[in-house]
């Protein structure tokens, strides 16, 4: 497989621009000949059909749940980065590139992350025309926070509800598309396979989540804003739907899969509390502001934290991290909270650290503090039963995002001509480690700015021949399709779906979670194939094929994430250094820091699918950097 970047050359702030003349476009008229699929609703997907419509094409979108509007992106809470520097401290373009290369860990490439930092002020443009109620100073200006990462103010934000409000601006422009027939919509159905013909992505099959139906649907382009697969270790902040069916399919039809083992630990999560649970919840990075992170200095305190006094409280992140505080990036974050809970100083059960809003409450005042974070607060409050304006807060580190993904090309079209992979389902532009309020940037620039312009010069330059149902690998796509759902509903085992998925996720995160190394990776891949066969012998999944099923639904995404985890170990394994979010024990700094091997590891390795029970084949595509140096991440 050859890996071809397409990254242009020349001076850094040219290259988008000199790129986007240089790509073939299509007239007005003749963009009403092709169809584009586009699978994903979020802020990647709803962003992209609804862009790809008003541009004359016919676009096909397709989601899981029963509106566009409830995809996972509307659980975005923080806010959406731009370089606007309206705050004057000192922000810019170049700023907003370096710290997403350095907080990448050097995992990313240049030309790309550069372009997002340039069409990040578009963002905010196109969201504000949209009516996207952002937050505002006195003034009028749009205000201003502080995340992760960076030492200036440059998160947008609404409220704890950023997520929600800019979809419901990417919603509106889908719907105007909608109404004039430009979009089809098809709520409620899950994409099962891609169609490849003569090389090149053509189409879908797709199952209906009401009827059970299943349909080919065929189209010059395809294009998966699928989000990420956060949920393999069973617990997240993902909403639970979240999969990785629509990315495994496309990687087992010929996509390569890069980097699968950078996955985001977030530090601010509510603890686990029991075996039962489903679901985790994220308190905000942006708490991280204005919350102080903080343990008790004695190990097993069992005081109250109003009962320890200052002078006993280790303000770890503060103390270690001068120059950001409790600003460090997530994966820095989260390594010391895990080690201060290794430590035996945890709070709660001991996994917990506290984040107390006791000084931001004298320095703001309760009402102070109520308008920025509110409805986070609230959350909290329903969720543990706890008063956080009264008591700190405790949070965990949590899984939460993905940076690995299918492999694209700068244009963002991945290994299969024709197949374009946006938003999380991509690994383009975080490296190993995503900046708090940069996956809602990146994947409103790939849906509104990149894809637009790049898909164009696919069509413009490619013979796309006609293509119909009667085709074998249509045929071949459809009985797929057929024959798992039958495999599943034959089985008649004994266990269900989610046990096997909460054994898995259990399984990855111990081994491959927040810390990884040789002994325990090796471990996980030999456990993850035997997990998979009891799974294909023991699985129950009642009801039929022809109705709601969801037994059926989560059966299909479990079984991909039982072969995604094993990749994503394997890509762990391989990796012989840390480097953001991989974390590999063998490899850190005297005092705890990841440790990177830029001799030998500076690349994004793309894994090629070399067929059922085969070793999959790895690729690698070089990163250089010609304008940030790698070094040692600092944050002292
Ligand atoms: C709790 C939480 C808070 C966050 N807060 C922030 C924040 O403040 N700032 C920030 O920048 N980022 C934040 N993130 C990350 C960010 O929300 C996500 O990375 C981003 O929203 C992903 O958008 P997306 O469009 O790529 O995918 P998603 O929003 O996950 O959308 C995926 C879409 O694909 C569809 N889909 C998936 N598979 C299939 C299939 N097989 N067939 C048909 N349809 C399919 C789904 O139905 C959905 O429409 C947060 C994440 C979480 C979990």
């Amino acid at each position: 497989m050859e890996l071809k970047s397409k990254c242009p050359e020349g001076p850094i702030e040219t290259r988008w621009e000199k790129h986007k003349f240089d790509l073939k476009l299509v007239n007005p008229a003749n963009k009403r000949k092709y169809s584009i699929i586009v699978v994903g609703s979020g802020l990647a997907g709803g962003s992209a059909s609804a862009t790809l419509a008003e541009l004359g094409y016919n676009v096909k979108c397709f989601c899981f749940q029963d509106s566009p509007r409830r995809a996972h992106s509307i659980a975005a809470q923080g806010g959406i980065n731009a370089a606007k520097n309206y705050q004057n401290d000192g922000d810019s373009i170049y700023r907003l590139f370096y710290d997403t290369v350095k907080g990448g860990d050097f995992r990313a490439r240049e030309s790309n992350v550069y372009r997002l930092a340039q069409i990040s002020v578009n963002i905010i443009d196109q969201c504000v025309a949209q009516g996207v109620p952002f937050a505002r100073e006195y003034g009028g200006a749009l205000t201003n926070r502080s995340f992760g990462g960076a030492q200036v103010s440059r998160t947008f934000y609404a409220r704890g509800q950023t997520g929600q409000q800019l979809l419901i601006g990417a919603y509106q422009a889908l719907e105007r598309q909608i109404g004039l027939g430009k979009v089809q919509m098809f709520p409620r159905s899950e994409m099962l396979d891609l169609i490849v013909i003569d090389g090149k992505a053509r189409g879908i099959v797709s199952r209906s989540l009401v009827t059970g139906k299943v349909e080919t649907h065929l189209a010059d382009a395809v294009v998966l804003g699928t989000g990420g697969y956060g949920n393999v270790f069973y617990l997240s902040t993902n909403a639970k739907g979240s999969n990785c069916t629509a990315i495994w399919r496309a990687y087992k039809r010929g996509a390569a899969m890069a980097n699968p083992c950078f996955t985001q630990i977030h530090p601010t999560c509510i603890p686990v509390s029991g075996d039962y649970q489903s679901k985790l919840t994220l308190m905000s990075e942006s708490l991280r502001n204005d919350g102080r992170i903080w343990v008790p200095l004695k190990k097993g305190d069992k005081r109250t934290p109003s009962q320890i006094p200052d002078a006993e409280r280790d303000y770890y992140l503060e103390r270690r991290y001068p120059s950001f505080g409790n600003l460090v990036p997530r994966d820095v974050a989260s390594r010391a909270a895990k080690a201060v809970c290794d430590e035996g100083r945890g709070v709660g059960t001991g996994l917990g650290v506290y984040l107390d809003f006791g000084d931001a409450i004298k320095r703001l005042g309760k009402q102070g503090v109520k308008e920025r974070y509110g409805n986070l607060f609230d959350m909290y409050e329903r969720i543990t039963g706890e008063n956080p304006y009264e008591v700190p807060m405790r949070i965990y580190p949590a899984i939460h995002y993905t940076m690995g993904g299918l492999w694209v090309d700068y244009n963002l079209m991945t290994t299969i001509p024709g197949l374009y992979a946006i938003g999380e389902a991509n690994f383009s532009d975080h490296g190993a480690n995503r900046l708090g309020a940069s996956a809602l940037m990146q994947g409103l620039a790939d849906g509104y700015f990149v894809l637009p312009y790049t898909i164009g010069d696919y069509l413009a330059n490619t013979k796309l021949d006609k293509v119909d149902e009667s085709h074998a690998a249509v045929r071949d796509a459809e009985t797929a399709v057929a024959q798992q759902t039958k495999r599943f509903l034959s089985i008649k085992g004994s266990r269900t779906v989610a046990s096997f998925h909460r054994e898995l996720g259990k399984l990855v995160w111990d081994e491959c979670g927040m810390a990884r190394n040789e002994g325990g990776l090796k471990r996980a891949i030999a456990k993850i194939p035997e997990l998979r066969e009891q799974f294909w012998k023991n699985v129950s999944v009642l009801g039929t094929g022809e109705e709601l099923n969801q037994s059926l639904e989560n059966a299909g995404r479990v079984a991909d994430f039982l072969e995604f985890g094993e990749l994503m170990c394997v890509d762990a394994l391989d990796r012989n250094e840390s480097c953001g979010g991989h974390f590999r024990e063998e490899f850190q700094t005297p005092d705890g820091e990841a440790k990177r091997n830029d001799d030998q590891y500076s690349y994004a390795a793309a894994w090629e699918y070399a067929g059922p029970g085969k070793a999959p084949i790895l690729n690698k595509e070089p990163l250089t950097f010609e304008y940030v140096h790698p070094s040692q991440r600092s944050y002292k």
